[in-house]
């Protein structure tokens, strides 16, 4: 017997989605097993930036209401410096007079950016303080906590859901790009993202201005370095890294934030976003056994984790009413 023989749910996927899930799983009371290909260190969630920001997920307002949820649990996680989350001070640049960050405001407080906080090109801006979080710690914490929870991980390949186990229990696909694979969905595609992580010269602000010329370009101060972004391409596989790329954002950036222009590069990254028109979270059925999916976070995993991992726990808790306990 495996521990996914015996579990009360079992959890397909170590990512920010899998890992968040699993854990307000065991926080409910239920014994909770992960199966997955991929330490949390090796997954696109890794990759991520990470500022919470509802970016690229839909439909907006299911994404907001997660988003919010979110919002509140990572500004409790802020208090404590091991999760890797900090609350952060930044502003959001606006090249179209009239445009406003669609979630500022009513969400998060934010106040007009004065003309001395805005750069060339920008007509307006809100700054507000938001939670950054810095992937490869944060995980870790996930994955601890997880863990002190009883949580039980299996490292290892799914060529189906057959292959979970031989239980019963519900299982929650938290795959990512790859959950299509798993459940048939044709509606996932991947969203390229290209990143430049520099040694960190001394920045706290952050700056996204998603309508720069040369495409949405963010720079996200975290402890010891700065993610500089992006790219968002939608269809693109290609997980290598392309300097030209990699100097276009260097150099708005560095438009962005001055005191960027002499910092050492440390990293070219590319991550596969899990682009879909909608995010998956519903319930269906696998050889008798129930099947919560929750996939296709796109832009905003991260941002809307812990929102979606209260619904993976009502919807497995639902399926499980009336199960006697063993
Ligand atoms: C450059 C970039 C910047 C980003 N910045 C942000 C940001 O600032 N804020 C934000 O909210 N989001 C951001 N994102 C988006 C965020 O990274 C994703 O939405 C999120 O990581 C998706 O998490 P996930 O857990 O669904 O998938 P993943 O992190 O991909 O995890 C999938 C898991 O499933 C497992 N798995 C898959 N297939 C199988 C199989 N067949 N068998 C066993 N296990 C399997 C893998 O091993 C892995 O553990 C960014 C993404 C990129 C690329």
């Amino acid at each position: 017997m495996t521990a996914t023989d015996v579990a009360d749910v079992v959890v397909v996927g170590a990512g920010v989605i899998g890992l968040t899930s699993a854990l307000a799983l065991a926080q409910s009371g239920l014994r909770v097993a992960v199966v997955a290909d991929r330490l949390p260190a090796d997954t696109v969630s890794a990759i991520a930036a990470a500022i919470w920001e509802p970016y690229d997920a839909y439909p907006k307002d299911l994404v907001l209401r997660w988003s919010v949820e979110s919002l509140a649990r990572f500004t409790e996680l802020a208090a404590d410096p091991d999760t890797g989350v900090a609350q952060r001070e930044g502003v959001v640049l606006q090249r179209v007079p009239g445009r406003t960050a669609w979630w500022a405001g009513d969400v998060v407080a934010a106040r007009a950016a004065r003309p001395d906080e805005l750069v060339d090109g920008a007509v307006s801006g809100e700054v507000c303080t938001v939670p950054v979080i810095v992937m490869p710690i944060y995980l870790e914490w996930l994955l601890a906590s997880c863990v002190r929870e009883g949580v039980v991980f299996e490292w290892r390949s799914l060529k189906s859901l057959d292959d979970v186990g031989h239980g019963d229990c519900p299982i929650v696909v938290a795959a990512g790009l790859v959950a299509g694979e798993l459940t048939g969905d044709t509606r996932l595609v991947p969203v390229r993202g290209q990143i430049v992580r520099v040694a960190n010269p001394g920045l706290t602000r952050w700056y996204i201005d998603e309508d720069n010329a040369r495409g949405c370009t963010y720079v996200i101060p975290r402890a010891d370095d700065v993610i500089c972004g992006g790219t968002n391409e939608p269809g693109v596989t290609d997980r290598t890294p392309d300097s030209a790329v990699a100097q276009s954002i260097l150099a708005a950036a560095s438009k962005l934030e001055p005191r960027l222009v002499d910092a050492a590069v440390l990293a070219d990254v590319v991550g596969l976003r899990p682009g879909r028109d909608e995010v998956r979270l519903d319930v269906g059925e696998h050889a008798g056994r129930r099947v919560v999916h929750s996939y296709g976070h796109g832009g905003a995993g991260v941002t809307t984790s812990w929102g979606v991992a209260g619904d993976v726990v009502r919807l497995v808790s639902e399926g499980r009413a009336g199960v006697t306990e063993r």
